[in-house]
């Protein structure tokens, strides 16, 4: 890591620790007003299939003016055109562009961030599903470092992407940079105690933000889940286990349970909850796991020389 990122993180650290609560406050309430706006025009050019980074229609491609939305491969991108877009966007802005394409298709479920999948070695690694298409961002440690003794020996992160499941390009056709700008906010999201965290806002939350969520209000969202029959249709799939008092629960009150959930669409604990009412000795407990539509994280493969 170079010297200059962390003082810069360092010093950037005592800023936020200097500012007072209001200005904090004033500060968040700036970046949201800023996030707004962008993401209302992001939302208004995409809904007519067109881009807000450069104005053109997703079918369009201008070499003069590279673009993240070519990614999208609605023109017609090469592979080769490819490090023409890293020159002029970071990571952070190809990731934003990535997710809020997916996330306005089919909501947080085609973003798979979530840690849990994800391997220690990794500073992250991310699978993001638009339509046919599907992209992978991926980090080790090691690409962060920077692998000693070869060309690649600076902090840099690896591409995937797939058309209708055929490789288009490959983990290891680039390595690409970081910029001094991403960097930095890595070094500060990774540094727990910074007080900083890179939002990619509403428009741009995957499944580990969903599932944080879920976990920090499970009553809520019990409540408004709807059933899903169909599990690869919703974003997570909700399994219930409902213990009864000795002698179990009576049979009619299982039947009606049953019925609402069939009527309302509602999830089994919740019509379980409703219909027993608050007994003690009933105890529902709910397993809330990502659906099989979440894209499974798209491994790379370990090799000796990456
Ligand atoms: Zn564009
Ligand atoms: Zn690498």
């Amino acid at each position: 890591m170079q010297e200059d990122i962390l003082r810069a993180a360092e010093s950037f650290k005592q800023q936020i620790q200097a500012l007072s609560k209001e200005e904090s406050i004033a500060h968040l309430e700036k970046q949201r007003a800023h996030y707004n706006e962008e993401y209302a025009d992001f939302l208004e050019h995409y809904e007519c299939e067109s881009c807000y980074l450069c104005g053109k229609s997703f079918k369009t491609i201008s070499k003069s003016r590279p673009c993240p939305h070519w990614l999208l491969r609605r023109c017609k991108f090469k592979k080769k055109d490819f490090p023409k877009i890293l020159e002029k966007y970071d990571f952070y802005q190809i990731s934003a562009f990535l997710r809020w394409v997916a996330n306005a298709e089919a909501g947080v479920k085609s973003i798979n961030n979530l840690r849990e999948e994800s391997s220690e070695r990794k500073v992250f690694e991310i699978t993001i599903q638009w339509r046919n298409v599907e992209w992978t961002l991926d980090c080790s440690r090691n690409d962060f470092d920077g692998h000693t003794g070869t060309k690649a020996d600076f902090p840099h992160w690896h591409f995937q992407m797939r058309i209708d499941g055929n490789q288009f390009i490959n983990f290891n056709d680039y390595h690409i940079s970081f910029t001094k700008d991403d960097q930095l906010k890595i070094v500060l999201e990774q540094d727990r105690g910074s007080g900083f965290l890179h939002s990619f806002g509403a428009g741009g939350q995957g499944m580990q933000e969903y599932m944080e969520r879920l976990t920090e209000n499970p009553d809520a969202f019990i409540k408004n889940a709807v059933r899903a029959d169909q599990p690869e249709e919703g974003t997570v799939h909700m399994q219930s286990f409902v213990k009864g008092p000795e002698g179990g629960i009576p049979g009619e009150k299982i039947d009606e349970a049953m019925k609402m959930a069939m009527e309302t669409g509602k999830t089994l604990a919740h019509c379980f909850r409703e219909v027993l009412g608050d007994n003690e000795n009933i105890s529902i407990s709910t397993i809330a796991s990502p659906a099989d539509s979440v894209p499974a994280i798209s491994k790379r493969t370990k090799r000796k020389r990456r």
